[in-house]
């Protein structure tokens, strides 16, 4: 099971993750993006690592 982390320092809150995978991710109050549950087999998490546009997203 890959392990996926959002780094709060670099994430813009732009929402391209919550929209594509919104039961992996989800844009909370602070404006930053924040790991739900990476087991979603229907989240293509390599692609949400190539489409976030400051490279927040690591998946281990
Ligand atoms: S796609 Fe990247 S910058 Fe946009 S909300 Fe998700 S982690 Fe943050």
């Amino acid at each position: 099971m890959p392990k996926v982390t959002v780094d709060e320092s670099t994430c813009v809150g732009c929402g391209l993750c919550e929209q594509n995978c919104p039961n992996v991710f989800e844009v909370q109050s602070d404006g930053i993006a924040h790991v739900k549950d990476f087991s979603d087999p229907a989240c293509d998490l390599k692609e949400m690592v190539e489409q976030c546009p400051v490279d927040a997203i690591k998946v281990e």
